[in-house]
């Protein structure tokens, strides 16, 4: 490897120190960190933990590969010391350290390809966000210490090897390095904090509880200890805070990465308790998911289900449950690029381990291996959920009616899963009062014949059931799934088919159940005739209820009701224009189809009354009074309620 180093002496031949510029790109790298392109200052501990917590892992491994390397690896830690007085915050470790030239290599420039143009681009752009994200791509790991230092010194020494090594910079165009007698083997980077400065906050990580604070937000599953040297007096400032500074280091983390481990050592319990811990929840979750990928993308995943939802789970800002962590360091909450909105009730961790620490949301957004994981956990969530369908049909019935309307959500959020989903869906059907139907059990019931799946949607069962176009399903046994949820008015739109059967409002377009086997209903000749018979009424009521309805038509649903509201097709259901409107959108007008049951004594005396007088000013209102009384019977609004109940109450009146 070659590069440009311009060396000077600054000090005397038996421990020189020479002054070393940092390689242009970095220098240029370094002025960004420094100049505030993270609002969060306190990532500086996560990545100097995570360096030492690497060099650890790497002297273990060296260790076990290595028989001739000479060093003692049973007591592998991570030390964190805070001198108030000298305004140092010291991160220690024992591992595999660095020599003279892994010092020059590793600290003082920027190895990875591709930096030069990220700059490049850095520089171009004038948003300090796009920048941001694009800084992102590239961990700058080591350099964030100089966000809060003004100063930092390196201690190394490799193990296996006698010399050791002192770096020291200011960050700003130089570093100096020299050799060191007696070192441990391993690695202290000290940091000269910045003045303390209220604005900056930076004062703050002299003191141990801050320090302790961030190791448990950022490092708590490092899978060294994390010991917080005693520390000087006057540092522990937190009020209240008990476990103070004394005698013996204290361990900050928990080391605890579920995760991590395999499987068969960790015990229900522990993934309970895990759970409990990341949730807020105070029951055991409904199911638990424990997986791990390997190949060219690692990583480790561990989903719960819980087992009842939280409170906000339809609130406009309900955070999606799953965290991530790159090898054991805590990157970011609700990481919505790993989990579906609709899936946003599984909680748990992802420990992928070839991200920057730096990754931002907007990059996750967009990265392929990124999304490639999504899927998978996707499918992973929706078998264990089928699987506990099967197997474990209680627990599953639970989570349904916690989780169902928002797993619904689904059916026109991810195409890709449709199917899964219209698979795990359990709905209230006309089968059975209690007992939800599967599509599957419904399709297994279906009537010979009968290629759709019939629905109806409303606010609820009651409702569903007495609605006037239930009549004829209900009279011929034919089984109609019966929707409540409003997410249901949204998904019947959108999904077009289970097992290639249709989904089929039975409040939208025509119905023809009068080919079935039991020989009852019109046949074609008679159904001609009615149509003849009506056809100066229908044509009357046409005209007259203009204003309402887009078409009048004799009914083949309704055996018992005089009349009913029937949509197009593709006209939205009423529930979904109120929905609409309830959010702002501005709609016109959807009018629908009034349709009359020929056989019902009110309409058949309607077309007496209009044959003998087709101008009595009585008939309009009865026509009025007869649209009305179908808009109250599916739950609609009555577009004058007022004049309605006058009108039916001089009906009532001259009835008596
Ligand atoms: P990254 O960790 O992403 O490689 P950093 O800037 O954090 O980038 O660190 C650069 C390199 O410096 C590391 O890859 C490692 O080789 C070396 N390094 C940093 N800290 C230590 C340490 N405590 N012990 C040994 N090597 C270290
Ligand atoms: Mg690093």
């Amino acid at each position: 490897m070659s590069r440009h180093v311009h060396t000077k002496e600054t000090r005397p031949v038996s421990k020189p120190a020479q002054t070393l510029e940092f390689q242009a790109e970095t220098r240029q790298l370094l002025q960004l960190v420094i100049h505030s392109i993270y609002s969060n200052k306190d990532i500086f501990l996560r990545e100097l933990i995570s360096n030492a917590s690497d060099a650890l892992d790497k002297l273990r491994l060296e260790s076990l590969t290595d028989a001739d390397l000479e060093v003692d690896t049973s007591d592998l830690h991570i030390t964190l010391e805070v001198d108030g007085d000298a305004r140092t915050l010291t991160v220690r470790d024992n591992g595999i350290g660095m020599t003279r030239d892994d010092v020059v290599d590793l600290i003082g420039t920027i190895a990875k390809s591709g930096t030069a143009s990220l700059l490049q681009k850095i520089k171009e752009t004038k948003d300090a966000g796009a920048a941001q994200s694009l800084i992102g791509q590239f961990g700058v790991g080591f350099y964030s210490a100089f966000m809060v230092a003004d100063k930092v010194t390196l201690h190394t020494r490799r193990a296996g090897t006698e010399q050791g090594t002192v770096w020291e910079s200011d960050g700003e165009g130089t570093y100096t390095i020299a050799e060191a007698d007696d070192l441990p083997v391993g690695t202290s980077v000290t940091l000269h904090l910045k003045p303390a400065d209220g604005e900056d906050g930076v004062g703050d990580y002299l003191a141990a509880w801050k320090v302790r604070q961030i190791v448990k937000q950022y490092s708590d599953f490092i899978r060294w200890p994390i010991r917080m040297a005693a520390t000087t007096v006057g540092a522990d400032a937190e009020p209240g805070a008990a476990d103070g500074a004394s005698g013996e280091p204290q361990t900050l983390n928990s080391m605890k990465a579920l995760w991590a481990r395999p499987r068969s050592e960790v015990t229900e319990a522990e993934y309970s308790e895990f759970y409990q811990q990341i949730s807020h929840d105070w029951q055991a979750p409904a199911e638990t998911i424990h997986m791990r990928a390997e190949g060219t993308f690692e990583y480790e995943a561990l989903l719960f289900i819980p087992a009842h939802a939280p409170f906000d789970l339809f609130s406009r800002d309900a955070k999606r449950g799953v965290q991530l962590y790159v090898k054991r360091v805590f990157i970011m909450d609700d990481c919505d690029a790993l989990m579906p909105n609709y899936l946003r009730f599984v909680k748990g961790v992802v420990d992928a381990h070839d991200l920057s620490l730096n990754v931002s949301r907007e990059i996750l957004q967009h990265d392929r291996q990124i999304t490639a994981v999504r899927r998978r956990l996707v499918k992973k969530v929706l078998a264990a959920l089928k699987d506990m369908q099967t197997k474990n049909g209680e627990t599953y019935a639970k989570v349904w009616e916690q989780f169902g309307r928002v797993l619904k959500e689904g059916l026109f959020e991810d195409r890709d899963n449709t199917d899964a989903l219209l698979g795990l869906v359990s709905v209230a059907s006309t089968n059975d009062a209690e007992k939800p139907t599967t599509l599957h059990e419904y399709v297994a019931r279906m009537k010979d014949g009968q290629d759709t799946i019939y629905y109806l949607t409303g606010e609820n069962r009651q409702m569903v059931e007495n609605s006037p176009h239930m009549e004829a399903f209900t009279a011929k046994g034919y089984e109609v799934l019966i929707l409540t949820d409003p997410v249901d008015e949204v998904w019947t739109d959108q999904v077009p088919a289970f097992d290639g059967h249709r989904f089929q409002s039975i409040a939208k377009g025509q119905v023809d159940l009068d080919d079935d086997a039991d020989g009852e209903g019109a046949d074609g000749t008679e159904k001609a005739q009615r149509e003849q018979d009506f056809a100066d009424l229908i044509a009357w009521l046409q005209t007259s209820l203009a204003a309402h309805v887009k078409q009048v038509r004799l009914s083949s649903r309704l055996t018992t009701s005089a009349a009913c509201l029937v949509g197009d097709a593709q006209d939205l259901t009423p529930t979904l224009e109120k929905m609409y409107r309830a959010m702002g959108q501005e709609l016109p007008a959807v009018k629908r189809i009034l349709e009359l049951n020929p056989t019902h004594p009110l309409i058949i005396a309607l077309r007496r009354a209009h044959g003998a007088n087709a101008d009595d000013p009585a008939l309009a209102e009865l026509a009025e009074l007869v649209h009305g009384s179908a808009l109250i019977a599916e739950g609609g609004d009555l577009p004058d309620p007022a004049r309605f109940t006058r009108l039916l109450t001089d009906r009532l009146t001259h009835a008596l």
